[in-house]
């Protein structure tokens, strides 16, 4: 990756951080989760809005580092409108980039504007930072209700 992309993606999530999109309780939503990250100590809840299988809106609330927030709030701009099936189609895709597996996965979905976040898989401790938030609405899909825990 050349410096001048990688200063423009730190610019996106840096952004994203300071001025997260979809940021507070969701009124009238349908499924509801928490996430809790205890390497790094985020904390996120995330508050959805289904239309039969359909994303019609999607919020969260929390506290955490900037990849945390970043990761959370362009899950939440990526999600809404879209299927729960393709959100997970994509969840699957940006945990393979993340992580650093090479697999195809030339069925999934392009990442599009997630794709700013595939850096932290040079940092292993901040994996689980951008996933939280992934992990938690999924759980929310599953409406349970415990918190989910990334450990
Ligand atoms: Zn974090």
């Amino acid at each position: 990756m050349s410096s001048d992309l990688r200063d423009l993606y730190q610019s996106v999530i840096l952004d994203h951080n300071r001025h997260p999109r979809n940021f507070g309780k969701l009124e009238g939503s349908s499924h509801e989760a928490e996430g809790y990250n205890p390497l790094c100590g985020d904390k996120v809840k995330v508050y959805l809005r289904m239309a039969g299988d359909v994303v019609e809106d999607v919020s969260f609330e929390g506290s955490g580092c900037a990849i945390s927030t970043a990761s959370a709030s362009l899950l939440t701009d990526s999600a809404k409108g879209k299927k729960r099936e393709e959100v997970e189609r994509l969840f699957r895709r940006f945990r393979g980039v993340v992580m650093g597996e090479n697999g195809s996965g030339a069925e999934d979905p392009p990442l599009g504007k997630l794709e700013v976040l595939a850096g932290v898989r040079e940092f292993p401790m901040r994996v689980k930072c951008a996933t939280l938030v992934w992990h938690t609405l999924m759980a929310a899909f599953e409406q349970r209700n415990e918190t989910v825990s990334t450990e």
